[in-house]
C-alpha cells in the first residue's frame, strides 16, 4: 500500500498501473516511467533518462543477466566483477537521472484524459 504525499489517499500499484513512455520535454528526448496519484493525480517518477541512456540501461540489464548465470555457474569472481559492473552503470544513470530531473524542479502533471506527461512550469 502507497500513501500521496501529497492528499494522504491509500492505494495500491498494479505493473499495469506504472507507465512508461518516451517523452519529448524542453526539446529533449527522454524516456520517464512514473505512476501517478488515483486521487489527485500527483506524478511520481522514479526513472528520467536521456533517451540517449537507453543503451546503458540495455547493457546493464544484460549484465545483470550475465551475472545471475554466473551466480547460478557459483563462479565467484566473474560475478564480483560483473556485480561491480552492474552496480557502477547504476550509479552512472542515478548520476544522469538526478542532473536531468533538476532541469524540471517544479515536477510534473499528468493529464489523465489525454494521457499526457508534461512539467509543470512554476
Ligand atoms: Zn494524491
Amino acid at each position: 500500500m502507497l500513501v500521496c504525499d501529497n492528499c494522504k489517499a491509500e492505494f495500491s500499484l498494479a505493473p499495469v498501473d506504472i507507465l512508461s513512455n518516451r517523452v519529448q520535454l524542453k526539446g529533449q528526448d527522454y524516456i520517464i516511467r512514473y505512476f501517478v496519484c488515483p486521487k489527485c493525480n500527483r506524478v511520481y517518477v522514479f526513472l528520467f533518462l536521456k533517451f540517449e541512456d537507453l543503451g546503458i540501461i540495455l547493457s546493464r540489464e544484460n549484465i545483470h543477466t550475465q551475472y545471475q548465470m554466473a551466480l547460478k555457474c557459483k563462479n565467484v569472481a566473474l560475478s564480483k566483477r560483473l556485480f561491480g559492473r552492474y552496480d557502477s552503470l547504476g550509479k552512472l544513470l542515478e548520476d544522469h537521472m538526478r542532473k536531468e530531473l533538476s532541469n524540471f524542479p517544479n515536477g510534473f502533471v499528468y493529464d489523465k484524459a489525454a494521457k499526457i506527461i508534461s512539467y509543470r512550469e512554476k
